[in-house]
């Protein structure tokens, strides 16, 4: 793809939805392949115990490999499991193994344990232009973590019913962790996934989407797509799956709004 104006500094987004199955992960493996095939630096964090995005990008996570886990508990530099992803080239992946679903209660009693992840992000030493953060379905200590270390809020909404119920909730801690821990927190982008133009339904929801949040709503909706969901199972985006596809098209589109936007305008009194 052609070269996309690099932000100035890194920019962090953290995909989050405490629905599951609302498109967060895919969300997170193609936007991140689409900026790093238009030539940015980019790093996936895998936050979710699933591990979903390890193996969307054909990452090993078996319980022996170096982890976030490993990070985020035992303070291991985010340097030492992050991974090259194969055939994209720019594009990193710091897995999550099943070691992971501990940490929610084994940080309760860890220094400074919202702050885990920004610390382990500030003392990274290799240039990033994205990082990426796959969110589990939930709002512990994981998501708090992912809060602390960023400035962006990305939430994808799938196009059906009720999908803007349970987003007040995730709208609250955004504005709590905004309030405490992250001065810079806020929600940048909604992106509009699992978009099935034919239906009125998906229409309707996309319609309330943008009335009620307005310009964070990037104007590319992902559609519904089969080559989307059968990425993953072959440890691959769809931009490698299957570049001239719907998805992988819309996945590009979305980045380059994304990149495009760039980091908003910095608020008065932040340097
Ligand atoms: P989450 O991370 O929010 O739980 P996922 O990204 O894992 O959600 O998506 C849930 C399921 O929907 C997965 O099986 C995924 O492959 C599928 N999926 C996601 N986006 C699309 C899409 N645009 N078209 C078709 N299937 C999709
Ligand atoms: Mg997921």
């Amino acid at each position: 793809g052609g070269r996309l104006p690099r932000p100035s500094e890194t920019r962090v987004m953290i995909v989050a939805n405490q629905k599951g199955g609302v498109g967060k992960t895919t969300t997170t493996v193609n936007l991140a392949a689409s900026l790093a095939l238009h030539g940015a630096r980019v790093l996936v964090i895998d936050l979710d115990p699933q591990g979903n995005a390890s193996t969307a990008l054909g990452i090993d996570h078996h319980a022996e490999v170096p982890s976030i886990y490993d990070v985020l508990v035992e303070s291991k530099p985010l340097s030492e499991v992050v991974q090259p992803v194969r055939d994209v080239e720019g594009l990193f992946c710091a897995p999550a193994t099943i070691d992971l679903a501990g940490a929610e209660i084994e940080l309760v009693s860890v220094v400074a344990r919202e702050s885990r992840l920004q610390r382990a992000i500030a003392s990274y030493e290799q240039p990033l232009d994205y990082v990426f953060i796959d969110c589990p379905p939930s709002l512990g200590l994981l998501t708090v973590n992912a809060m602390v270390a960023g400035a962006e809020v990305v939430i994808p909404i799938q196009c059906e019913y009720y999908a803007l119920e349970g987003l007040g909730q995730l709208l609250r801690n955004v504005e709590l962790v905004r309030g405490h821990l992250n001065s810079r927190l806020h929600v940048s982008t909604i992106l509009l996934t699992m978009y099935d133009g034919r239906t009125r339904l998906a229409s309707q929801v996309a319609e309330e989407v943008r009335s009620h949040f307005g310009n964070e709503v990037l104007r590319t909706n992902i559609p519904r797509s089969v080559r989307i969901s059968e990425a993953p199972s072959y440890g691959q985006t769809v931009l490698t799956y299957d570049p001239g596809s719907s998805g992988s098209l819309s996945y590009l589109e979305a980045a380059r709004e994304i990149a495009l936007r760039g980091a908003p305008a910095r608020q008065e009194g932040n340097q």
